[in-house]
């Protein structure tokens, strides 16, 4: 069948899910990227294609949305509306973090929990889809007001989830702080001391590399890509956006790989510092983005670099680029930019940080292009490797640990290769992405009926 009458069929089946989910923009975006990936591969598997299981997958299980009053510091009433998707259950308990952002809606959460059944399902682990959170802001909150409003929060979402339920963990705006809260107060209502949330702390029930596990996996994804070069990321120059978790520890791994970060951002602007962040250097921007909550500007401010306000980093020249901050932080524009400055690794560690446009741009130039669902999954495998940890009751070392991500990182990339090698011999993660993660969850809805 010819592209056109593929590319015919997606926008069919886009324009039912535009009709279908009005306004919800990044829903579309992440279903279409997928579907383009899919249809030709259901044309050749037509018992799919009966089943409608593309359709199927597209709408949620289950959506719950909630109010959640809280009480701010000057006692005054506050009212956030709280989410949980529950996506996809075919292949084990809905799975996937909670996002506390001003920007947060339905379309937002739904094209997250699409994205992350597929990035499950690569991991090899048995976890389904889901994704929640709030419109809640932490920023500029007191620690109290952040407990009093995760409070309220669980005090609805207990009902919904449970270790063989739905198991959420953190995301944006939810680290160990809130994950901390979370925990005690689904503890109390339910009364039960179960693996019900990822992300713990290590002394109740958490698994040691699960907050590097994001940026760590990030990192080893890129490697292996570089690997099929021929390649290395030691004496690389990254730029790399955001930092929060998944930016920190990308950092870090970069460095231990002898790769050299030269930028870290914020929603307010990024620093480049030439001379790469070092382990010295990353341990103050820890303490700053996550004890002291500060912004990025103090880096250049403390070390005598360059801020650039309101702007991201893909300016910077760079072999490699991990855009870990959020979705479409990298434009069109900006992927030019990103190649044309010689820049031909993206490894990403944010969910669809890269727009529609940007992916042609990296796809058209054959870069190492690895999306979000792959490339960031180590984040959610290790969730699942605490999940193992706590049904059986027992830490594994932190060595033990990281051999396991650094193993699924590895089998990741091997299923992308095998269904995303193009004629040429480049290999289109894109497709190898979706259409890996599709197989297993879609026998698996096919084999439990029509549900
Ligand atoms: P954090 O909240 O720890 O950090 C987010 C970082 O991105 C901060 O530096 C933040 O800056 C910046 N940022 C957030 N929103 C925007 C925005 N609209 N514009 C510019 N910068 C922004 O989150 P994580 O590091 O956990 O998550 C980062 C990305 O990685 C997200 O896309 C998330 O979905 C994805 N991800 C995370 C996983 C995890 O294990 N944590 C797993 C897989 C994917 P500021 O402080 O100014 O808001």
């Amino acid at each position: 069948m010819s592209n056109a009458i593929y590319q015919q069929q997606v926008d069919e089946f886009m324009a039912k899910i535009a009709a279908k989910n009005p306004g919800e923009l990044e829903f579309h975006q992440a279903v279409r990227e997928v579907a383009e990936s899919l249809i030709p591969y259901i044309e050749e598997n037509p018992r799919y294609k009966e089943a409608k299981i593309l359709e199927r997958i597209a709408e949620p299980e289950r959506v719950i949305l909630f109010r959640v009053p809280w009480l701010d510091d000057k006692g005054n009433v506050q009212i956030n509306r709280g989410f949980r998707i529950e996506m996809n259950s075919a292949i084990g308990p809905y799975k996937g973090g909670l996002r506390f952002h001003p920007t947060v809606n339905l379309g937002i959460l739904k094209f997250l929990a699409f994205e992350q059944v597929f990035k499950n399902s690569l991991t090899t682990l048995p976890m389904g889809g889901g994704k929640g959170g709030s419109d809640f802001d932490p920023k500029g909150k007191s620690d109290n007001e952040v407990m009093r409003f995760t409070q309220s929060f669980m005090t609805e979402l207990f009902r919904h989830i449970g270790p063989n339920t739905d198991v959420p963990a953190g995301d944006i705006g939810v680290g160990g702080r809130e994950i901390g809260f979370l925990f005690g107060q689904y503890k109390r209502l339910r009364n039960e001391f179960t693996g019900v949330l990822t992300g713990k702390g290590i002394e109740w029930g958490g698994s040691l590399i699960r907050p590097e596990a994001t940026g760590y996996g990030c990192t080893y994804f890129a490697e292996e890509m570089l690997k099929t070069r021929g390649d290395s990321l030691k004496g690389k120059t990254v730029a790399i956006s955001g930092s929060g978790n998944v930016a920190q520890y990308a950092c870090e791994k970069v460095t231990q790989m002898g790769g050299k970060v030269v930028t870290l951002s914020d929603s307010a602007g990024y620093i480049y510092d030439p001379n790469g962040i070092d382990a010295e250097k990353l341990a103050y921007v820890m303490h700053l983005k996550n004890v002291k909550r500060g912004r990025i500007s103090e880096y250049a401010a403390k070390y005598g670099v360059e801020y650039v306000e309101g702007k991201r980093p893909w300016g910077v020249k760079c072999d490699v680029a991990m855009p870990n901050a959020t979705q479409n932080e990298v434009s069109e524009e900006d992927a030019k930019t990103l190649v044309a400055n010689g820049c031909f690794v993206v490894s990403e560690g944010a969910n669809m940080p890269s727009t529609p446009e940007a992916i042609e741009v990296y796809q058209a130039n054959r870069i190492l292009y690895g999306p979000g669902k792959a490339a960031n999954a180590g984040g959610v495998a290790t969730s699942g490797l605490e999940m193992s940890q706590n049904s059986l009751r027992l830490n594994w070392t932190r060595e033990e640990v990281d051999a396991r991500l650094h193993q699924i990182m590895k089998d990741i990339h091997t299923t992308c290769v095998k269904y995303g090698r193009r004629e040429d011999g480049t290999i289109d993660y894109v497709k190898g992405a979706n259409i890996g993660g599709f197989v297993k969850v879609a026998d698996a809805m096919m084999a439990q009926g029509l549900v």
